[in-house]
């Protein structure tokens, strides 16, 4: 089940119309080739095309859909407000419960601002860390993903230099020189950079845990370093938990890692499928924010109350019951990550799949899954790129690209996994050959 006629003829208006057709590059399905599907409703784990056929799923919007597809009581809460008024420009209601689930359940957040996306909260959570510490350079790592702000669209340098190099056109190179780019899973290398810079550094910002170039976990001495010397340099951190907030348990990676940020970016499963962002941490921080301080910031939609409903719904079922969907989420991710394990060993193969609970990732290529986005080996991408149409082809959904995760949902089940696996086995055969 490919692209089928319908899904062909809105592509063709599309390309017109659209760059690429697409309203975000990976949706085109370049680097697994193949015209994408157009989706024309879901529901659970399951997508319907705009030509009927129905897929298994496990892009979930990217992320957000922690629930599954168009989960009732999260539409029902949409519905209702949307009923009272699709935005104000004014502070409601929502704002206010939304803010207090996220406040009440993680530790290192004292204040809140909510925005309309990731990106958006990731650059608001780069100038405050700027104007609070009145320090212009940040650190990131490659691999790591924070949106598309300008400063962020940055790659190491050639050779040692750790100032990064834009990796947009579009990005001025007095932007990318105050981006310091290092690899992840190596202590000397920050300790190096901080014994040189760390003065002149506003913000280290590091995903939660790494899911946006394959799923780069990260060894627990090496979060609690950058930590420390974050704390011994006025340095803050920034945790990025735009993917893994609410998504690898209640209080995110800065949980399971038992660290505490001092500034945290949020979207994705905040918004239950609608346009939110936010970001938080420290009062004292916050408070610098306009209107109390003279870092500005500002948003039409911020705290809509249409999408403040589907957040706030979501994060309720989430938490419900001692957050037992996380318990529910971790088996299904488990059964996942065996099922493919043990297919990968019956065709002799020595490859992993790296899991974070419920988001996982197939790491084509021999020995435990990587810790750096260097050592991802990219000739593998072709192997993807024929595995994921013979999963298409099976009824089995994945994100079209290689270095992209797969989310499970709690409406996913042990059906649909096993369904899932079956196809798998098939599926995998005919990639090899
Ligand atoms: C998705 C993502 C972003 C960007 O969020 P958008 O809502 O797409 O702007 C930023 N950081 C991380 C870690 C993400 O996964």
């Amino acid at each position: 089940m490919t692209a089928g006629p319908r899904s062909k003829e809105l592509y063709r208006r599309a390309v017109k119309l659209m760059p690429a057709g697409v309203n975000s590059p990976v949706r085109a399905f370049g680097s697994v080739g193949g015209e994408p599907l157009f989706y024309a409703s879901a529901s659970g784990c399951h997508v319907t095309d705009a030509d009927g056929q129905r897929f298994i799923e496990y892009v979930g919007s990217w992320g957000p859909l922690i629930l599954g597809h168009a989960h009732p009581a999260v539409v029902e809460a949409v519905r209702t407000a949307a009923g009272r008024g699709l935005s104000f420009g004014a502070p409601c209601e929502g704002e206010v419960e939304l803010a207090e689930l996220m406040i009440g359940t993680l530790p290192h957040l004292e204040m809140v601002r909510f925005v309309s996306s990731g990106t958006e909260a990731v650059m608001s959570a780069v100038r405050l860390a700027r104007g609070a510490t009145g320090r212009d350079d940040v650190l990131k790592f490659s691999g790591c993903y924070h949106g598309h702000a300008d400063h962020l669209l940055v790659s190491a340098g050639s050779g040692l230099a750790t100032f990064g190099t834009p990796s947009s056109a579009g990005v001025p190179s007095a932007f990318a020189a105050h981006t310091l780019v290092l690899p992840l899973d190596d202590e000397a290398a920050l300790e190096q950079l901080f014994d040189e810079r760390g003065r002149n550094l506003a913000a280290v910002i590091i995903e939660g845990i790494p899911a946006n170039a394959g799923l780069l976990i990260q060894r627990p001495a090496f979060m609690k370093r950058l930590r420390e010397l974050c704390t011994a340099n006025g340095t803050l951190l920034i945790l990025d938990e735009v993917i893994t907030g609410f998504r690898v348990g209640p209080t995110g990676a800065a949980g399971i890692y038992g660290i505490t940020p001092d500034l945290a970016t949020y979207g994705k499963v905040i918004g239950g499928g609608m346009p939110v962002g936010a970001y938080g941490g420290r009062r004292d921080l916050m408070e610098e924010l306009a209107p109390l301080g003279p870092v500005y910031q500002a948003g039409t939609l911020s705290g809509n109350p249409v999408a403040m409903a589907a957040g706030v719904a979501t994060l309720r079922m989430l938490l419900a019951n001692d957050g037992e969907a996380y318990g529910r989420l971790e088996r299904l991710g488990a059964q996942l990550q065996r099922g493919i394990e043990e297919i990968f060993q019956r065709h002799g193969l020595g490859w992993r799949v790296a899991r974070a609970g419920s988001i996982l990732w197939l790491s084509l290529q021999d020995g435990e899954p990587p810790r750096r986005y260097e050592d991802i080996h990219p000739e593998n991408a072709a192997i993807y790129a024929r595995l994921h149409r013979a999963l298409l082809e099976r009824g089995i959904y994945l994100a079209p690209s290689a270095y992209e995760v797969m989310f499970v949902s709690a409406a996913h089940d042990e059906e649909a996994i096993g369904t899932t696996l079956e196809a798998f086995s098939g599926a995998l055969a005919g990639a090899l050959t």
